[in-house]
């Protein structure tokens, strides 16, 4: 595949342009890298009509024929591997290395759950009759993604909802389109017409999608005050919903860790991807026996951070993905400056072009300052001291998030105790973001509605059917 700057819809497994782009901008310079299709209600409606011809076709496949095609598709973008993970880094920002992660963990994601079953359940097996349950099919499935991870989220939603035998309509967000376009390009290889669509549009595409009345299902990724138009909107026509939104993930330091092994690894659990990730770190509560020393690691090891245009080489961290984020996180910024807070790097803003925003560490902040209360999205990290386990789970709780958290103890009893009384949806224990297809992964309170992932999650694109047989044996 290459990418000559062409950027179309994928409908009923054809290209269509439209006279109306979007710009779309390279976050590293602000230059304009493509312009890609914006869809009106017309191209909306021709996607979810592709969509649903293709809808009995495909629930008719047999199972292991699905199976077969998904798998296909994940190993066409694995063939393709490179030129995704450079135009992944263009639209994105994200350092080569982790574009690549991203692009790989698609491809795998796609066949490995391609390989899950759906259980069937017998309620009832006598001489009279037979009752069982199974999980069939939605219909089409709207899919809607945010910016920050473009490939893999979308991922996370194509490969449940066709396994199950729906099809779907995916919608990338307007920031970052071409991957999931360019996806769309390879999907006309794999599978039958319609069965996948792929359209971009500006902000009035998701709502439309949201209220579409032959859209049974939308799978949403976003923000939560996102989450909560959609949930509003889609009342309207009673679709089923599956909300992945923020996080404000703590991460507990316990005194006995081996500081020089942790500190990198906290690093990163708070800034990969330039800490626009749902499941970073966003509170870092260390206790106070080890304070001093983690933070003065952790001061020095962002120094050795390189942040810049994710296509050099050397850069670890990009800039952040559109100037609307951007300006968020730098009035976060100020807004702890205002506040007095004690700034242990950071502070002053880089100079552009390119949305850059250095590391900026925090020391000890009040536990009501907007730094800890709200989800940054953005390379801002505030420390904070604790005393006691009682105190740290009342602290870690003390938010209207539950998506992650973490722990970091060499006692694995004690870990293991604190994560039991955490309210989150993934507890990580020496380690973090370790995900994987086969392990749910739900939001708790205000971090999501239903689960991606593991069997709950392909149970997400299904509904219950209970057929009752009374045995001719037994006449009525
Ligand atoms: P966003 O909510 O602004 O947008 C997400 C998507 O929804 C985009 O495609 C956008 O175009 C679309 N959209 C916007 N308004 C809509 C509406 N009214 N109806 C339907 N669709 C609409 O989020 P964002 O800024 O792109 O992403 C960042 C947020 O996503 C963060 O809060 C982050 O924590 C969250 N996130 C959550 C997870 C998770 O799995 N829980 C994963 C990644 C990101």
């Amino acid at each position: 595949m290459t990418f000559d700057g062409a950027f179309s819809f994928t409908i009923d497994g054809a290209a269509v342009r439209t006279a109306n782009t979007l710009e779309v901008l390279n976050p590293a310079n602000e230059r304009v890298l493509a312009h890609a299709p914006d869809a009106g209600r017309e191209d909306l409606d021709a996607a979810v009509a592709a969509a649903r011809k293709a809808y009995p076709g495909w629930r008719g496949l047999p199972y292991s024929e699905r199976q077969a095609l998904i798998s296909a598709l994940g190993a066409k973008l694995q063939e393709h591997a490179d030129a995704f993970k450079q135009l992944l880094t263009l639209e994105q920002g994200k350092s080569h290395y982790w574009s690549q992660l991203e692009v790989v963990g698609s491809a795998m994601w796609l066949q490995m759950v391609a390989q899950q079953k759906l259980p069937v359940t017998v309620n009832e097996s006598t001489p009279e009759r037979h009752s069982e349950t199974r999980h069939v099919p939605l219909g089409v499935v709207g899919a809607i993604v945010p910016w920050n991870f473009p490939m893999l989220l979308a991922a996370f939603k194509i490969a449940p909802a066709l396994l199950v035998g729906n099809t779907i309509v995916l919608k990338p967000s307007p920031y970052t389109p071409l991957t999931a376009l360019k996806l769309g390009e390879l999907a006309r290889e794999v599978l039958p017409p319609g069965v996948f669509n792929v359209i971009s549009g500006g902000d009035q595409l998701g709502p439309w999608m949201t209220e579409h009345p032959d859209i049974n299902k939308i799978s949403f990724t976003g923000s939560t005050i996102t989450g909560r138009n959609v949930m509003r909107s889609a009342a309207g026509t009673l679709k089923r919903l599956t909300l992945e939104l923020g996080g404000n993930d703590p991460a507990i330091v316990l005194p006995d860790v081996d500081i020089p092994s942790v500190v990198p690894k906290l690093f990163w659990a708070a800034f990969l991807n330039s800490a626009q990730l749902c499941l970073a770190t966003k509170r870092l509560y260390i206790h106070e026996e080890v304070y001093e020393p983690i933070v003065e690691e952790l001061v020095k090891f962002s120094q050795s951070v390189k942040v810049g245009d994710g296509a050099r080489p050397d850069v670890q961290l990009g800039p952040i993905q559109n100037r609307r984020q951007y300006e968020r996180v730098l009035e976060l910024i100020e807004g702890a400056r205002r506040q007095g807070l004690t700034f242990l790097t950071g502070k002053t803003p880089m100079p552009g072009p390119g949305y850059f925003v250095p590391v900026t560490l925090i020391d000890n902040p009040p536990d009501d300052a907007p730094v800890v209360t709200e989800e940054a999205f953005g390379p801002v990290l505030p420390l904070l001291k604790f005393r006691s386990t009682d105190e740290v789970v009342a602290r870690a709780n003390d938010s209207s998030y539950g998506l992650g958290a973490s722990i970091w103890s060499r006692n694995e009893a004690l870990a293991q105790e604190i994560a039991a009384r955490l309210e989150c949806g993934t507890v990580w224990i020496n380690e973090i973001h370790y995900t994987m297809p086969n392990a749910a992964l739900a939001g708790h309170k205000q971090s999501g509605l239903g689960v991606e992932n593991g069997l709950d999650g392909l149970l997400e694109y299904t509904v219950p059917q209970t057929v009752v047989l009374r045995k001719a044996l037994n006449p009525v």
